[in-house]
């Protein structure tokens, strides 16, 4: 019974911190160029250098050397992992600071997110 309890509050503590307040019209290499993190396809967050805009092409480096070339599309995987948080890990490499981790996963939620970004 106190097994079933427990479970209950977990799965509402989910349900909270999934509320996002996101602006659809967030442009991307803006977002990526706030947030400094990348999330590769193997599922890795990497911390980004530098974010290049070229044209509908964005090309990023992370700390840990890796270049990453891609569209500049709200509707690419990374904008979907992005905004879904969908990370493993962290690079271990980038060495990404927990507070911006934690800046991440709290500020994204902030209605203020979107306005910064305009
Ligand atoms: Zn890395």
């Amino acid at each position: 019974m106190s097994k079933n309890n427990a479970v209950k509050i977990e799965n509402s503590e989910l349900e909270q911190t999934k509320k996002r307040y996101y602006r659809k019209n967030t442009d991307f290499a803006k977002l990526i160029e706030k947030i400094k993190l990348w999330p590769a396809r193997s599922g890795v967050l990497h911390g980004v250098k530098s974010v290049q805009l070229k044209g509908e092409i964005i090309e990023i480096t992370t700390h840990c050397g890796e270049n990453f070339i891609v569209r500049n599309s709200r509707n690419s995987r990374a904008a979907r992992w992005l905004r879904n948080k969908w990370c493993g890990s962290a690079c271990r490499a980038c060495k990404i600071p927990d507070w911006k981790i934690q800046k991440y996963s709290s500020t994204m939620l902030s209605k203020q997110w979107g306005s910064t970004l305009q």
